[in-house]
C-alpha cells in the first residue's frame, strides 16, 4: 500500500515573529499563511482568563491588556519563569512557546492535514539549556520535534537551494564562503558558512541572545518618555497599557524610519498629548552602539573562522531588523562589499528548516540526504573543577567553542575514598573562568559506583555533543565497559511529568481567534 509521506515543515520561532514553511510538491519551499492571512505570527501570547489569544490580536491587545501580555519569551527560555506574572500566574517559557507552537501547528494544519514531525531553528548562540527548552516547548504544542538547526545554518540552506546547490543530478556552483548576519527582533547570530559541493559547514559562530530589534524599539520609547518627563512631569513608561501603546508606535516609528528620513510619534498620558519628531539620523545617533556591538561581534567572528573580509564571497542579510539602512550601510563599510538581499529576510529560516526536515524524513525513509550540514558548538563546554592554588571553584574546558560538531571529549574524576559510591560532577557551558558567570547545564549525579571501588579509582566521564548542539553523558569505571547509571539534574529545565502535563493543559486551552 502506497502511504502518503508526511509533508516536510519547518518552523522559524522567533522571538517577535515565527513562520512555517514546508516543501511544495516540487520540493521547493513555501510559507504557509496562519488564519489571519499573514506570512508571519507575531510570538505574542495574551493570557485573558480562560482564553488564550497568539499572534496579531494579542499585539493589538497590548493598549489595553499589557498585563496580561507576553512577549519575547523566547529571551526567557532557560530561566525556570517568564520574568512576568500573566493574570496572577507564573508560567515557564517553555509553555508560553508552546501556545504559540501550537497555533503555528492548528493554523497549518488547517491547510495541510495533520502532521507531527517538524523541525524548530535556534539561535546558533543558544546554549544546550535553551536548545532544550525549545525542543520541549515543540512537545508541549504537540509537536515530534525531529531536530533543532541553528537559525543562521538554515538561511544558508535556503541560500544554498536558491543558488542551485541541491540539484538532483548532482552538479553544484562553485564552492563559497558566506556571513550569515541574522538580526531579528530579539537575538543576534552571526555565522559564517561555507557552501561547496552538497556541503553546509558552519566556520564560526557568535552572537547575542538579547540584542535585536526590540532593543532599537527601546530606544525610541525611551526618547520620547524622556521628552515627556520633561514637558509634563510625567513618565508615560509607568502605565502598562500607555507603554504598550507607546511600543507599538515606536516600532512602527522605526519601520517608517527604514523607508522616509522622518517621521512623528504620538503619545497620550493622563490627559495629556504629545507629538515628538524624530528624524533618521536622530535614531541612528540614539541607537548607535548597538549597531556596534553587532559589527564587533561580526568581526570576531571572522577572525575566529580565521578569514578576512576578502575571503568572504557573499555577506546575506537574516531577520527583519536589517531593514534598517544602518546595518547595511555599517556592513559594506566593515568589509567594503555590499550585502546580498536574494533571501526573504522573513521566510529564509523557515524554508531553511523545512529542506532540513525533508532531508530527516528521507534519511528515515531509507534515501540518500540531498545535502549535509556541518555545525559548531556556540559555547564552550565546562565542568566544575577547583582551583590547585586558590582552592576556588573554577571552569575546566573540555570542548571549546566553535569545535565541529559531533564531538565527544572526556574527563578523569578519581574517587576520594576508599568504597566511595557516588560522584557528581557539574556542567556548565560558557567562557567565563569562573562557573558562575557560566550556563548552568545541570548537575550530573552516579549513585551507584561499583562497591569496593579504593580510593582514587579513576571513573571516566565523556561527554557528547550531537550535530544539533544536545548533549549526552556516558560514565564508566576507566577501563571498564560498564556504563554506569546517571543522572542530570536540570535546575531550570521542566520534568517529563511537568512537560505532560503541559502539554495536555495547552491542548485543552488551544489558541482562540477573538
Ligand atoms: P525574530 O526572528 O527575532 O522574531 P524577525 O527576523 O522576524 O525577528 O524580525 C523582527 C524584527 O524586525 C522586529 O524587531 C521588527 O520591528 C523588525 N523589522 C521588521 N521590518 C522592519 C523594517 N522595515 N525596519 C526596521 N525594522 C524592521
Ligand atoms: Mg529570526
Amino acid at each position: 500500500m502506497n502511504q502518503v509521506p508526511p509533508p516536510a515543515v519547518g518552523i522559524d520561532l522567533g522571538t517577535t515573529f515565527s513562520a512555517v514553511a514546508r516543501l511544495d510538491d516540487l520540493g521547493r519551499p513555501e510559507t504557509l499563511i496562519n488564519a489571519e492571512g499573514d506570512k508571519t505570527t507575531p510570538s505574542v501570547v495574551l493570557v485573558d482568563g480562560n482564553e488564550v489569544v497568539i499572534g496579531k490580536e494579542a499585539v493589538k491587545a497590548m493598549a489595553t491588556d499589557m498585563i496580561a501580555i507576553a512577549e519575547c519569551a523566547k529571551r526567557d527560555l532557560g530561566h525556570r519563569m517568564f520574568h512576568k506574572q500573566l493574570g496572577g500566574r507564573q508560567y515557564p517559557p517553555e509553555a508560553l512557546q508552546g501556545w504559540i507552537l501550537n497555533k503555528l501547528r492548528l493554523d497549518s494544519q488547517a491547510q495541510i492535514g495533520d502532521y507531527s514531525k517538524v523541525v524548530v531553528t535556534v539561535p546558533a548562540y543558544f546554549d544546550e539549556v535553551r536548545r532544550k527548552a525549545t525542543q520541549d516547548a515543540g512537545y508541549i504544542a504537540g509537536f515530534e520535534v525531529m531536530d533543532i538547526i541553528n537559525e543562521p545554518t538554515a538561511a544558508a540552506v535556503a541560500f544554498g537551494f536558491q543558488q542551485g546547490y541541491m540539484q538532483p543530478d548532482g552538479s553544484t556552483p562553485k564552492e563559497k564562503k558566506i556571513l550569515v548576519y541574522d538580526l531579528g527582533g530579539g537575538t543576534f547570530d552571526v555565522t559564517v558558512m561555507q557552501i561547496g559541493g552538497r556541503e553546509f559547514v558552519a566556520l564560526a559562530t557568535d552572537g547575542d541572545v538579547r540584542l535585536g530589534g526590540r532593543d532599537w524599539d527601546q530606544r525610541l520609547v525611551d526618547y520620547v518618555a524622556e521628552d515627556f518627563i520633561r514637558k509634563f512631569s510625567l513618565d508615560p513608561r509607568e502605565e502598562p497599557n500607555t507603554l504598550g501603546r507607546l511600543l507599538r508606535e515606536c516600532e512602527d516609528a522605526k519601520r517608517t524610519l527604514s523607508a522616509r528620513k522622518k517621521t512623528t510619534i504620538a503619545c497620550d498620558y493622563q490627559g495629556h498629548s504629545m507629538r515628538c519628531d524624530v528624524s533618521r539620523d536622530q535614531f541612528h545617533q540614539m541607537t548607535q552602539d548597538l549597531l556596534d556591538r553587532t559589527a564587533f561581534t561580526t568581526r570576531q567572528t571572522l577572525k575566529a573562522a580565521n578569514l578576512t573580509w576578502d575571503d568572504i564571497d557573499r555577506i546575506l542579510l537574516v531577520g527583519g531588523s536589517t531593514r534598517m539602512p544602518a546595518v547595511s550601510e555599517m556592513l559594506e563599510k566593515l568589509s567594503g562589499k555590499a550585502p546580498d538581499r536574494s533571501v526573504s529576510p522573513d521566510e529564509a529560516v523557515a524554508h531553511g528548516a523545512a529542506l532540513h526536515a525533508s532531508l530527516l524524513l528521507s534519511r528515515f525513509a531509507g534515501q540518500s540526504p540531498a545535502f549535509r550540514i556541518k555545525n559548531v558548538n556556540s559555547h564552550s563546554l565546562g565542568v566544575v573543577a577547583t582551583d590547585r592554588e586558590t582552592k576556588r571553584p573554577r571552569t575546566a574546558v573540555l570542548i571549546p567553542r566553535n569545535t565541529p560538531l559531533p564531538c565527544a571529549a572526556k574527563r578523569i574524576f578519581k574517587t576520594q575514598k576508599a568504597n566511595q559510591r557516588s560522584i557528581l560532577v557539574q556542567i556548565v557551558e560558557g567562557e567565563s573562568g569562573s562557573p558562575e558567570d557560566c550556563s548552568q547545564v545541570g548537575k550530573c549525579s552516579v549513585r551507584d559506583l561499583p562497591a569496593g571501588l579504593p580510593a582514587q579509582t579513576p571513573i571516566e566521564v565523556r561527554f557528547h555533543y550531537a550535530a544539533n548542539g544536545r548533549l549526552t553523558v556516558i560514565v564508566r569505571v576507566e577501563g571498564t565497559e560498564t556504563e554506569l547509571k546517571h543522572e542530570i539534574t536540570r535546575e531550570n529545565s521542566l520534568s517529563q511529568q511537568q512537560l505532560n502535563s503541559w502539554r495536555e493543559y495547552v491542548s485543552q486551552v488551544p489558541p482562540t481567534a477573538k
